[in-house]
C-alpha cells in the first residue's frame, strides 16, 4: 500500500517571519494523522528557520534547485546546499516554474537528476493546461512531461519521487477537478510508468493530486484509489490545511 502524502506548497507566501512562526504554531498544535506523511514547503529564505521550530514528524521541501552544484549561477540554489541544510525534499517543474520562469520538461528532468543524485527526494509536477484538457491532451501532455524524466533516471531512482498531477486550470482558480477527473489522469500517469519504467514503480509510486484542494473537497478525492494524497497550495497557509492532512482518516 502506498503511504498517503499531503504537501503544503506556501509559494511565496506568507510575507513576514510572524506570519511563518504563526502557520508553524498551528501545525504544532493539530492532532495529525500519524499514518500520513506530510511536508511542507515554504521560501527558501525560510526553510532553515522553520525547520528548526517545527515538529519533527513534518518534513520540510524547497520549492526549486539548480541543476549544478556550485559556481557561477547567481541567485540559485544547489541540490547539494539544500542537503547540507537538512532539507530532504524539493518540489520540481511546478507549473509557476514551467510559465514563468520558463523552465522546460528537459531543464526538469537534468534538475531532478541532480537532486536525486544528491540524495534529496523529489516532488514532481505535471499537468495540462485548459486548452490542452478540451483538446482530448491530458494523458499525453503528461506522458511528454514524465517522458523527459524517464529518460534520465534509473528504476531505483523513483522510489525518492511522488508525481504531483496538478491541472492547470485548477490551480489557484478555486476550480478543484472532479474526483473522477483526478482519478482518471492519475490511472493514465500510472498506466505510463508501468509501460515507460515498469508495473513495480508504477504500482509504488505515489500521485498526488493540486489544485484548488480544500478542506471540503479533499474527502471525496482522497477516496479515489489511484490519488494518493495532495499538494496543497493556497489552502495550507490556513488552519484547515490539518483536515487536509487527515484526508484519508
Ligand atoms: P492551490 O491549492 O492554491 O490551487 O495551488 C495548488 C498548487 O499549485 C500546489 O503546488
Amino acid at each position: 500500500a502506498r503511504q498517503f502524502f499531503v504537501g503544503g506548497n506556501f509559494k511565496m507566501n506568507p510575507n513576514t517571519r510572524k506570519q511563518k512562526e504563526a502557520l508553524v504554531e498551528v501545525l504544532n498544535k493539530a492532532q495529525l494523522d500519524s499514518a500520513t506523511e506530510v511536508v511542507i514547503a515554504p521560501p527558501s529564505i525560510y526553510l532553515i528557520s522553520l525547520k528548526e521550530i517545527l515538529r519533527k514528524d513534518i518534513q520540510v521541501a524547497a520549492q526549486n534547485c539548480y541543476f549544478k552544484e556550485s559556481g557561477a549561477f547567481t541567485g540559485e540554489i544547489s541540490p547539494g546546499q539544500l542537503v547540507d541544510a537538512g532539507i530532504p525534499y524539493v518540489i520540481l517543474g511546478h507549473s509557476e516554474r514551467r510559465t514563468l520562469f520558463h523552465e522546460t520538461s528537459e531543464v526538469v528532468a537534468q534538475k531532478t537528476k541532480a537532486a536525486l543524485a544528491a540524495s534529496l527526494k523529489v516532488i514532481l509536477c505535471i499537468g495540462e493546461t485548459l486548452e490542452q484538457r478540451e483538446g482530448n491532451q491530458t494523458a499525453e501532455v503528461c506522458q511528454e512531461q514524465l517522458k523527459a524524466v524517464v529518460g534520465v533516471l534509473t528504476e531505483a531512482d523513483w522510489s525518492k519521487i511522488v508525481i504531483a498531477y496538478e491541472p492547470v486550470w485548477a490551480i489557484g482558480t478555486g476550480k478543484v477537478a472532479t474526483s473522477a477527473q483526478a482519478q482518471a489522469a492519475h490511472a493514465d500517469i500510472r498506466s505510463y510508468l508501468s509501460k515507460a519504467v515498469s508495473p513495480a514503480v508504477a504500482s509504488a509510486t505515489r500521485v498526488i493530486y493540486g489544485g484548488s484542494v480544500t478542506a471540503t473537497n479533499c474527502s471525496e478525492l482522497a477516496t479515489q484509489s489511484d490519488v494518493d494524497g495532495f499538494l496543497v497550495g493556497g489552502a495550507s497557509l490556513k488552519p484547515e490545511f490539518v483536515n487536509i492532512i487527515n484526508a484519508a482518516k
